[in-house]
């Protein structure tokens, strides 16, 4: 188990890892030719699911997990803002042009940063992505590692 202390904006992580203090799952990957998040009801315990996932699969191939954001933990975080979500917004393609419905949205670092524009994005988004596209790549890459300029 992996502690984070966030500040106290009570902010969530939307692609958290299974591993981190309070994780919970909110999302379930599905979609054979596109990605595509089903989002849960409520965020849940993994194990409430009932899914046994084959060895060597990382949960968060298969599912979304919420949980504090780390703030100054996470490379992402630039001191101000979570830059992974400035990325998936300027790098990444719409993949519904309905906003999801979303049970984290009201506490969502994404969504109270980014707006919209990353929730038609979200859908999308696979926390372990094993053959991710170049553009995946790039808006994963923390920034200063980031060739975006
Ligand atoms: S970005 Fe939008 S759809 Fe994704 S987790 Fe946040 S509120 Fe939900």
């Amino acid at each position: 188990m992996i502690e984070v202390k966030p500040k106290e904006t009570g902010l969530r992580c939307p692609s958290g890892r299974p591993e981190f203090e309070g994780s919970k799952v909110f999302g379930v990957v599905t979609g054979v030719e596109q990605t595509v998040v089903n989002y849960l009801p409520r965020p849940v315990e993994q194990a409430e699911l009932g899914i046994d996932l084959p060895a060597g699969i990382d949960p968060a191939q298969v599912f979304r997990f919420t949980c504090a954001c780390a703030e100054s933990k996470c490379q992402h975080f630039d001191g101000a803002e979570c830059t992974l979500g400035d990325r998936i917004v300027r790098l990444l393609p719409t993949v519904t042009e309905a906003l999801p419905k979303c049970s984290i949205r009201g506490h969502c670092r994404w969504f109270r940063e980014r707006g919209r524009a990353i929730c038609l994005r979200c859908p999308g988004i696979v926390s372990h992505d094993d053959q991710p596209a170049d553009t995946v790549i790039a808006a994963a890459m923390p920034p200063d590692r980031s060739l975006q300029s």
